[in-house]
């Protein structure tokens, strides 16, 4: 399973990644986890991507496409993976290929990608909700999946912390960057006939389902 998630920050593309690695048995790759662990390793990386991330724009395509040559050229990824939040713009959707095609020696070939469509207003809503684990990753949503003791991660017991991008300003600034730099993605993908819609409106288990199906 080669598979990329695309969907709008707040899409519950994070939480659904997560489950589709573990059901697949492959890793699941997330850009933004990668770049928050360099910002709290303190790595020339980290101190790059903070301010950008912080303000809700993009990091350059040069660095990304630096790190994620180097993740999938890793052995747990060869059998496949879940790309989440990569690629984002047309520029890392097209380089991507040729890391891809260098990777299996067949181009783009088996790659699938799925997209979450969800609308602007629901994600507002979800992203000023939404907490997550510093130490393990997992994600919360106070109304709709909130951890068994308020503000302590379920599996370690961690207290849960907001995004520092996760603030109106930025958000605003992430869904731009999403509807003029990443849906063209979607567009590419699509004229190459591997895109799948996916409605990421409703509860994490029937959006699972959804997908799950649309994969079958
Ligand atoms: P995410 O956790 O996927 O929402 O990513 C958080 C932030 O990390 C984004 O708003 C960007 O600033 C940065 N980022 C993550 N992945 C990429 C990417 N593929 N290209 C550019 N910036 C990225």
């Amino acid at each position: 399973m080669k598979l990329i998630f695309i969907g709008p920050p707040g899409s519950g593309k994070g939480t659904q990644a997560k489950r589709l690695a573990a059901r697949y048995a492959v890793p699941h790759i997330s850009t933004g986890d990668m770049l928050r662990e360099a910002i709290a390793d303190g790595t020339d990386l980290g101190r790059q991507a903070a301010p950008i991330m912080a303000s809700g724009a993009l990091v350059s395509d040069d660095l990304m496409l630096g790190i994620i040559d180097e993740r999938l050229a890793k052995s747990d990824a060869q059998r496949g993976f879940i790309l989440d939040g990569f690629p984002r713009t047309l520029v890392q959707a097209e380089k991507l290929d040729t890391i891809v095609g260098k990777a299996s020696g067949n181009g783009s070939e088996g790659l699938r990608v799925l997209q979450l469509l969800v609308p602007d207003d629901a994600i507002v809503e979800r992203i000023s909700l939404r907490r997550s684990c510093p130490t393990c990753g997992a994600i919360y949503h106070l109304a709709s999946a909130p951890p068994a003791v308020d503000m302590v991660c379920d599996r370690d017991g961690a207290e849960l912390i907001a995004r520092p991008d996760d603030n109106e300003t930025a958000v605003r600034k992430r869904l731009e960057a999403f509807h003029r730099q990443t849906l063209p993605v979607a567009t590419y993908y699509k004229s190459q006939n591997l895109l799948r819609e996916v409605d990421g409106v409703g509860p994490v288990d029937q959006v699972f389902e959804r997908i799950e199906k649309s994969l079958s």
